[in-house]
């Protein structure tokens, strides 16, 4: 039996605790978000590719055209190591940047209802209801959505054998502004989305809006990922410590890589990338580098409770989905609360084996991809299936023309 109007409590207010929050807002629950950061949340200035999952709110609200706040390309290309072009396809991809899209979504929620700050340190559970404990005080409701990302809490206190599992390589990081770069590397690059597959590692380059959102020809970036083998141990550890010393887990932000091994960087981009893609890693500035790690998680449901996002599964960044899956995650959410009519433990029941089924399907194929580039050297560019998208290759292409609109009069939940 389920109640008029749920009272969710949402942990995490990133992309995917946010699309949760709007969804199950406009199905009729009533939402709060906790997000742990003090401040308002910005990007790390690496771009996000949209799927149309990610920008669903944004499609069917009105609330934003993303078209005037993305860069797209047109093109994918393959370069080999001359810089000629060894295979290209029309597609039609879009980026923008995590501020962009975060601050949308922000924007049509209700701010009073977005605490920062408020970091969840715990919770349980009865029959009747959910108390989620943040530091200082704590709240109750009916369900708790825990969208707290690749180091989640909640996931630690669920699941605590589920560890993360290195893929043995990292990906390094970096954008350079368009107009930084010289006429004959731009021109290949601004409108592609472009590839170069060597000997046990791969990057590509795409251009993203710059950091506060610009989409101008020339203030826009593109942006690199270079996927390079590191052996788990002491490689490993020396490059995952940073300025200060410090061994971080998973990733180093901009500006905390440690000198020497920005320039081993810079020196192995001179000698092993196509000149166009070189040129864009030496001028980038302050790259960054993130180890790549599996994440994979045999429940999402407990309860009053759920993991969504990278807090369930954080997948190797090949299909470019995992700001789709959080939202995607979202959005059957809602429609499960829709469907069992507020009973949200039947909703949780209904909602969690699709979307295990989906966190595992997009984690095996980011997988092969990897093995394909990293291991066995049989990635074959052009081949559709090491392309981006969340449900299948290539169902990240966005087409120009609007999907249909749904009136948010028909997506209340009805009683
Ligand atoms: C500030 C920021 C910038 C990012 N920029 C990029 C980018 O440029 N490109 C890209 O590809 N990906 C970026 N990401 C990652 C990307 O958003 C996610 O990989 C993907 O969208 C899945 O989103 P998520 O909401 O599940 O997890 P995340 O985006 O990782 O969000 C998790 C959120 O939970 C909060 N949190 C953690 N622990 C607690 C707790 N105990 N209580 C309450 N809140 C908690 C975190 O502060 C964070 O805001 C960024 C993430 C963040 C947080």
């Amino acid at each position: 039996m389920g109640v008029a109007a749920p009272r969710v409590l949402i942990a995490g207010g990133s992309l995917g605790g946010l699309t949760t929050a709007l969804t199950l807002r406009d199905a009729g629950c009533d939402v709060d978000v906790y997000e742990r950061s003090r401040s308002p949340l910005e990007g790390r200035g690496a771009g996000i590719v949209l799927h149309p999952a990610t920008i669903r709110y944004f499609m069917e609200s009105d609330a934003m055209d993303v078209g005037q706040v993305s860069s797209k390309a047109d093109w994918l290309r393959y370069l080999d190591r001359s810089g000629d072009t060894i295979h290209e396809a029309p597609c039609r991809y879009w980026f923008t940047s995590y501020y962009t899209l975060h601050k949308g979504l922000l924007d049509c929620f209700d701010q009073s209802r977005y605490h920062l700050g408020a970091g969840m340190t715990g919770f349980r559970q009865n029959h009747d209801s959910i108390t989620l404990e943040l530091t200082g005080e704590e709240v109750t409701g009916d369900l708790l959505v825990c969208a707290d990302g690749i180091h989640s809490t909640a996931r630690r206190l669920l699941l605590p054998d589920v560890l993360p599992r290195y893929a043995g390589y990292v990906g390094w990081r970096g954008t350079v502004k368009e107009n930084e770069l010289s006429a004959g590397t731009l021109s290949p690059l601004h409108d592609a989305c472009t590839y170069f597959v060597g000997d046990r590692m791969h990057i590509l380059t795409y251009p993203i809006p710059d950091f506060d959102g610009s989409v101008e020809p020339g203030e826009r970036r593109i942006n690199f990922v270079w996927y390079r083998n590191v052996a788990e141990g002491p490689a490993l550890d020396d490059l995952m410590t940073d300025a200060r010393g410090v061994r971080q887990e998973i990733s180093l932000a901009p500006g905390a890589v440690r000198q020497k091994h920005v320039e081993e960087l810079l020196a192995a981009a001179v000698e092993q990338l196509p000149e166009v893609i070189a040129e864009v890693v030496v001028k980038s500035s302050e790259p960054f580098v993130q180890a790549v790690f599996d994440i994979a998680v045999p429940r999402m449901a407990f309860g009053r409770v759920c993991l969504i996002g990278d807090a369930a599964f954080a997948i190797r960044p090949h299909a470019a989905a995992g700001t789709a899956k959080a939202a995607e995650d979202g959005w059957q959410l809602a429609t499960a609360i829709r469907a069992e009519r507020g009973d949200v433990i039947a909703a949780l029941r209904r909602w969690e084996p699709h979307q295990l089924a989906l966190g595992h399907t997009v984690l095996n194929r980011s997988r092969e991809i990897g093995r394909r580039a990293q291991v066995s050297g049989t990635y074959v560019p052009g081949d559709p299936n090491v392309s981006f998208g969340l449900y299948r290759p290539e169902d990240s292409w966005i087409n120009e023309a609007a999907p249909p609109r749904l009136s948010p009069s028909a997506r209340r939940l009805s009683h």
